[in-house]
């Protein structure tokens, strides 16, 4: 889609956007289930990046102390844990720059996704900066989709990471989809970019070819010691707006409610689930950022006839009769 047609979709009243996007979703998607992802930091710290929202640069005094890449009988127990909690997708995230192929950490990563993806569940890892070599080795040890954000515009994005471009980042996307990984291609709101931004973000987003698998929705968590610690909470109707204009725009993406649940009311996730987002990360701790307790996001889904996606596969025809 154009940024002209995203702006005329977004800036409709709101309840002809959600209808229109509550329309587009129960076209392509079961409309009560959300789909579950578990997500586990298997190195922290010590990244040498300077994203200015992320707690895990070494370039800011965050309070995250470094840990080096966690064991795989670690990460295999993690697993488990989450497969025998419902999630259907194990997503591993690693605060470092990129990977190398030859590198020791690469290899380890390799047999790390070989051992998890026996388990059944989908498989995303979210490592940085890739190439071509890189995405093809992750695929063929079992990676279903790679996540790469672009986190915000093209034109903003400089404002907010110095040591790497937005081009390297579209770059890494364009080797994953080379390679035969879904796209998992998201961003975040809140870090004082302007609504036109969001809009050109989701414009970049509409137009990967092929499209973006999972779409997540990020609402900045300010930590403290990045140089974002300040920034006031998204306004819940923007974070709306968005969900509903990304929904329309990626119809057959999975749009996550990502990072920042735990500062959205339980009536805000209802209009944003309503609005098309159909997945969430599930589980009291995102990378280092706080997430809502298992059993609050259990009552909740319960509360708004809800359930988690029982299979992994990706969108299916409904039946029209429903
Ligand atoms: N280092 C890899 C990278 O940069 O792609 C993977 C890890 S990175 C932490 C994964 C994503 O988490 C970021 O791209 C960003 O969208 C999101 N994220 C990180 N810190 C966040 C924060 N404080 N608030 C909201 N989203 C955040
Ligand atoms: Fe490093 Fe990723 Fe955090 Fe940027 S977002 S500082 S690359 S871990």
């Amino acid at each position: 889609m154009t940024f002209d047609q995203l702006s005329a979709l977004y800036h409709q009243p709101l309840f002809d956007l959600i209808s229109q996007s509550r329309a587009v979703h129960l076209e392509h998607w079961r409309g009560a289930e959300v789909q579950r992802c578990s997500l586990l930091s298997i190195k922290t710290g010590g990244c040498s990046e300077d994203c200015a929202y992320c707690a895990q640069s070494a370039h800011y005094s965050t309070g995250v102390e470094r840990e080096e890449l966690l064991s795989l009988e670690n990460i295999l127990a993690a697993a488990k844990r989450a497969r025998s909690q419902g999630a259907t997708r194990f997503c591993m995230g690693a605060a470092w720059r990129g990977v190398r192929d030859g590198s020791e950490k690469f290899e380890r990563v390799l047999g790390i996704v070989r051992e998890v993806s026996r388990l059944g569940m989908e498989v995303c890892v979210t490592l940085g900066e890739i190439g071509p070599v890189e995405a093809r080795k992750l695929k063929a040890a079992g990676v279903t989709a790679y996540n790469h954000n672009i986190d915000t515009s093209p034109e903003f994005y400089p404002e907010i990471v110095s040591t790497h471009t937005f081009q390297d980042r579209l770059d890494t996307i364009a080797a994953v989809q080379k390679s035969g990984m879904s796209v998992c291609c998201g961003g975040i709101i809140g870090m004082g970019e302007s609504e036109a931004d969001r809009l050109r973000m989701l414009e970049v987003l509409s137009n990967f070819d092929p499209s973006p698998e999972s779409v997540p929705i990020n609402c900045l968590m300010a930590m403290p010691g990045t140089p974002l610690a300040d920034q006031p909470p998204v306004d819940i109707f923007e974070l709306v707006r968005l969900i509903a204009a990304t929904r329309i725009a990626l119809p057959k993406a999975r749009v996550r409610l990502a990072a920042g649940r735990t500062r959205i009311s339980r009536e805000g996730q209802a209009l944003c689930f309503f609005a098309g987002a159909n997945s969430i990360f599930y589980g009291n701790k995102l990378l280092t950022a706080k997430n809502p307790a298992a059993d609050v996001d259990v009552a909740l889904l319960r509360e708004l006839g809800l359930h988690v996606e029982s299979e992994t596969i990706s969108p299916r025809p409904v039946a029209t009769a429903l």
